[in-house]
């Protein structure tokens, strides 16, 4: 079961919907890389069939790009594989190519709109999606 969170702006009309963790169906690794690119599902396609994989990580996260700002739901991949090697997908903002960060709720929450700069978005209300 996932979670997630709407966020507005006082000040502007800035709002949005955001999400983390997993729902029933996209528990299946292959059914939630789908929401890979073509590039992505190929690196992870390539380590799966050259390496000994030890534990495969999916899950939504937010995340808030250094440079803009913005704030997002992505889907996470971590592969534990050989020994003791970890590979993550990096994340790029999609408005201006900017580094993503992962970040928790309550960092969303306290994050400054990505449109205006004023501090502190408002939560709207929680949601919780299977
Ligand atoms: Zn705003
Ligand atoms: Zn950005």
């Amino acid at each position: 079961m996932g979670n997630g969170v709407s966020i507005q702006c006082k000040k502007c009309d800035y709002s949005t919907t955001l999400f983390e963790g997993l729902g029933s169906r996209t528990q299946d690794f292959e059914v939630f890389r789908r929401e890979l690119t073509k590039k992505e599902n190929e690196i992870i396609d390539f380590i799966i069939n050259n390496n000994n994989i030890n534990k495969i990580f999916h899950y939504n996260v937010y995340t808030k790009c250094e440079k803009c700002g913005d704030l997002s739901t992505v889907p996470y991949v971590e592969i534990n594989y050989d020994n003791n090697k970890v590979f993550k997908l990096d994340y790029e903002c999609k408005l201006c190519k900017g580094k993503c960060n992962l970040i928790s709720e309550e960092e969303v929450i306290n994050s400054k709109c990505p449109i205006c700069n004023y501090e502190h978005l408002q939560s709207v209300r929680n949601i919780f999606w299977d």
